[in-house]
Parts: structure tokens; sequence; C-alpha cells
């Protein structure tokens, strides 16, 4: 018997609770025929919801004390903060990652179960295949991150992988091993290594309830993702800077000569001259701040804050 550990992150997901938990049920009942094989964890994190959600979660574990746990934030943290906090409460063999709107389809697990047992990977992801109810220009956005990703960072992030994956107990202890206060999951699950598959899948319409993520979200997320694994950026402020170096070099000489050759008395050229020192001020402010998106993730990570605060578990 292997026990299966399933982390759910609920952030104000009321309804789609009992419904998750009907169909995960079904599949891991349907897994225990006709031996029993697997025995089920489930690690619902109520990330600071403003609706029933906890109830849902509390009325689930007191139906199943052995098999329900919950932990509940005292605030809103991120769904990174929700993962972290389910990883540390799991004590499964197996750790799956699920969302809870049913968008990651349960029918996956013994798949994935199998691929673990029978073809020695440590961890068995998921890419949603198409972008269906996605608006084109999200979709275009979405594969340019990955692009611009993984051309900047070392490790490789998988276009169009889901959170929603199954791992071995080792790749879980490694991952929660990191302590990084700023979490960008989908490059820490690639960074630790390990033997990765991956499964195809056709995208799932919601449950229930809407999408959490608009546009600037998902903008400031892509960004976070660059700083967090890559130096890239820094690399860059580093090249404008020396380019323009240079090229003011070249300036100096040509004026130096010009005034040597021909006692160049050089009235003309204030547009130019504006437009020069607003060009270079804007050079360093640019610089200034991507050093300044890395001095801001080393003062959150100096301050050792813990990434979550458990209200009420159990
Ligand atoms: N979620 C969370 N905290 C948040 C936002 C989302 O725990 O601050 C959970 C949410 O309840 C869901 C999962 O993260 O289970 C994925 O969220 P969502 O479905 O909104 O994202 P999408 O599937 O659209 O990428
Ligand atoms: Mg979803």
């Amino acid at each position: 018997m292997k026990k299966v550990s399933l982390v759910v992150p609920c952030y104000n997901e009321e309804e789609s609770i009992p419904l998750f938990f009907q169909t995960v049920s079904k599949v891991i009942d349907a897994m225990n025929l006709p031996t029993p094989t697997i025995v089920p964890e489930y690690i619902f994190v109520d990330d600071g919801s403003s609706d029933n959600t906890l109830a849902e979660m509390k009325a689930l574990h007191e139906a199943h004390p052995e098999t329900v746990h919950y932990r509940s934030f005292s605030r809103n943290f991120g769904k990174e903060s929700a993962l972290a906090a389910g990883l540390q409460a799991t004590t499964g063999d197996y750790v799956a990652v699920m969302d809870v709107d049913l968008q990651d389809p349960p029918e996956l697990l013994p798949k994935m179960v199998k691929l673990i047992e029978e073809d020695g990977y440590d961890c068995v992801g998921t890419i949603q295949k198409d972008r269906r109810g996605q608006s084109r220009i999200r979709a275009f956005l979405s594969s340019s991150f990955y692009r611009v990703i993984n051309h900047l960072s070392d490790v490789r992030i998988e276009p169009n992988a889901r959170d929603y994956r199954l791992m071995t107990r080792q790749f879980v202890n490694t991952v929660l091993d990191l302590p990084e206060f700023n979490r960008f999951s989908k490059g820490i699950f690639s960074w630790v290594g390990y033997k990765t598959t991956y499964l195809t899948y056709e995208s799932q319409p919601r449950a229930a309830g809407t999408t959490h993520w608009n546009m600037r979200q998902l903008f400031s997320y892509s960004i976070e993702g660059i700083i967090d694994f890559s130096n890239a950026p820094l690399r860059l402020a580093t090249w404008v800077g020396s380019i323009s170096f240079f090229l003011s070099l070249i300036g100096l000489i040509f004026v130096v000569v010009r005034a040597l050759t021909n006692g160049g008395s050089s009235v003309a050229g204030w547009p130019s001259l504006v437009v020069i020192i607003l060009l270079i001020g804007g050079i360093q402010l640019f610089c200034l701040g991507i050093l300044g998106q890395y001095i801001s993730k080393i003062y959150l990570e100096t301050k050792h804050r813990p990434k979550y605060i458990v209200r009420e578990e159990k």
C-alpha cells in the first residue's frame, strides 16, 4: 500500500471543494480495484478565503477525519505559499499538487503513479495542450514568456506546464529543503533536477468559480520568475552601460579632433545635447530599476519572514 498525499490550494473555492473531493475519491476508488493499492491523504490549504471555503474543508474533515486534513492561513498569502504549506504537511510516499477547480484532471493520477513505480521517474508533470477559452493575446503572451525565460535562465521551464504533478517523497523533501522566501514553483520544481517526465492533456474548463489571475498579475508573475531564476537582466544592464560608455568615448574623440583641426566653435547642437542627456538619464534609470528589482528580492529574503502563517489546522 502506498500513501498518496494530495495538496490542494484553495482561495475562495466553496463550490469547488465538494465537487473536487467527490471526483477525486471516485478515481482513487477505481485505482483500488481489484486490489487495494493506494491510501489517499488530502491536504487542503485555505489561502485566507473570505467565503465558506474553510467551513467546507471542516465538513470534509469531520466526515473523513483520517484522510482529509486542512491548514487555514491568517490571510491570503498566494498560491506559492499555499503550495509550500501543503507540501510541508504531507506524509505520503507520493505527493500530488492539484488545483481544486478540476482543471487538473484526476483521471491522470493512475498513469502518473504507474510512471513513477514502473518507469522509475521521480516526478510526473503535466502540460496543457491547447489554451481553449483563452484570448489569443493571452496565449501569445504566455508563449512569449516561456520563450524569454527559457532563453534567459539556466533551468528549463516546460512551456504550458501546469503546477499539477506527482512527486516522490525524496523529490518533495528536496523542494522543501530550499529555504527561499520568493518561491517561483515552476522554477523550483525544475531546478531540483531528478528524472521528470510530462503528460499532455486537453485544457479543461473550471468546475465552478472564476480564475484569480488577471493580465497585470500574470505579467508581474512572469517578471518574478525571470528575476528569481536568471541574472540576465543584470548582465543586460552591464552591457547597456558598457555600450553607451564606448559610444561616448568615440564621441569624445570626435569632438577633440574637430576642435584641434578647425578651431571649432560649436554653438549649434542644443537640441541634440538635450536628447543625449535624456537618453543617458533614461538608460541609467532603466539599469537602476533592474538593480532595484534584485535588491528588493534580497531585502525580502534577509527579513527571514515566514512564507505563511497558519491560523488553524487539523
Ligand atoms: N489559489 C490560491 N491562492 C491564490 C490564488 C489561487 O490558493 O491567491 C488557488 C486556487 O484556489 C486554485 C489554484 O490556486 O485552486 C489555481 O487558481 P486559478 O484556478 O485561479 O488559476 P488558473 O487555473 O486560472 O491558472
Ligand atoms: Mg484553475
